[in-house]
């Protein structure tokens, strides 16, 4: 079959690859679509992440191809999404609902495993999943199914986790209209009353963010703070979310967050802030609670595609051939591509 995969760092490559062989409790996938986001982008040039020849793509979905010989409950032929953490089910913290933070994902920094950045993952013909990993999709096609798996999973992850600060009257703030952000903005509207600000540094992303729900936007520059404060009578917006993770974004999330407000760092672009513990030079107002979400839960996911399925939610796509995909990674770097790129084998 073919595969898009990490030759090396910063290299890529569409070539042939076995089809994988299934075990007892393991179910082959015909892929039907496969999202590409931004982290793939990041592990790519990442000398650390040690993964070569390795199928990328960890938002996948399609249709059962093959049954393990102990797979009960999913039947050949059906739609299914491949879900994100791979955790083991059964430590203190996955059997709390917070398997993205399981213990035996290996240490304090690390994630559960998940399709394509170490196992193989959905940019190929086929991908091999155990059974417990598969979400049945119903009627939503799994063509442009598959980013519900990240894009949809990990803002809806970051929201639940801020729901108390996202009451009607309340204002959110959603930095980064991408792949991740474009959904955010989706559940925001569906599931909020909160008023809502999207920020990015390309107006063709603040379009579809008015499209999806915003109800202000603003270009990223060097007022977008002080608009933003203008804006909630310069008390700050109540939620904020960066989907982006850089300097500049980091530095615009800490002076727009409102005091008590929920802080939420998603996007991985490596900035940082400094917390001081005095009035003089804190850089964040009172109550103010950070956290530095990641992925999701099975429950956020399976909220996720409760709301596709009442068509509340859908993901924005521009889609590639497997053969293209080395084209759709540039296009992604360019910041040009329109919600989410996916990859069809
Ligand atoms: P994307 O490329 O689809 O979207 C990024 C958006 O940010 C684009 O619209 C771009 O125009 C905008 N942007 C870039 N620089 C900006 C700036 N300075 N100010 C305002 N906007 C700016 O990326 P994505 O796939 O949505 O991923 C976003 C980030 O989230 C990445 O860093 C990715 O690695 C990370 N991520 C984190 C998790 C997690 O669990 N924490 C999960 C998935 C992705
Ligand atoms: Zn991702
Ligand atoms: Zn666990």
């Amino acid at each position: 079959m073919r595969a898009l995969q990490i030759v090396s760092a910063g290299v890529l490559e569409v070539r042939d690859v076995p089809v994988p062989e299934i075990g007892p409790d393991e179910v082959l996938v015909k892929v039907a679509g496969a999202g590409l986001c931004h982290s793939d982008v990041h592990v790519l040039h990442s000398p650390e992440w040690p993964l070569p020849n390795m199928t990328l793509g960890h938002e996948t979905a399609g249709h059962v191809a093959k049954l393990g010989n102990d797979v009960t409950g999913l039947a050949e032929g059906e739609a299914v999404l491949v879900y994100l953490v791979w955790a083991c089910g059964v430590c203190r913290p996955c059997i709390e609902g917070r398997d993205n933070v399981c213990i035996n994902a290996g240490g304090r920094d690390a994630m559960p495993p998940c399709p394509g950045l170490g196992p193989d993952g959905g940019m190929a013909e086929y991908i091999k999943v155990k059974a417990r990993y598969l979400e049945p999709l119903g009627d939503l096609d799994p063509v442009t199914a598959g980013p519900l798996a990240d894009a949809g999973l990990t803002p809806m992850h970051a929201i639940n986790g801020a729901r108390h600060r996202l009451t009607p009257g309340s204002t959110v703030a959603v930095i980064g209209v991408g792949g991740l952000g474009h959904m955010g903005l989706q559940i925001l509207k569906a599931t909020t009353g909160a008023r809502i600000i999207a920020i990015d540094s390309s107006e063709q992303k603040l379009e579809i963010a008015r499209e999806h729900g915003a109800d202000e936007t603003f270009l990223s520059d060097s007022d977008t703070a002080a608009k933003v404060l203008a804006l909630t009578d310069g008390y700050g917006a109540d939620a904020v979310f960066d989907f982006v993770g850089v300097q500049p974004t980091v530095d615009l999330a800490t002076k727009i967050i409102a005091p008590d407000g929920a802080l939420r760092f998603v996007g991985l672009g490596g900035g940082s802030f400094t917390y001081a513990a005095d009035s003089l030079t804190s850089t964040i107002p009172w109550g103010v609670d950070v956290r530095r979400s990641y992925g999701g839960t099975r429950s956020d996911q399976r909220q996720v595609i409760e709301l596709a399925k009442l068509g509340k939610i859908s993901v924005e796509t521009k889609q590639y051939s497997l053969e293209d995909g080395i084209q759709a990674f540039a296009d992604l770097e360019a910041g040009i591509v329109p919600g989410r790129a996916i990859l069809v084998p």
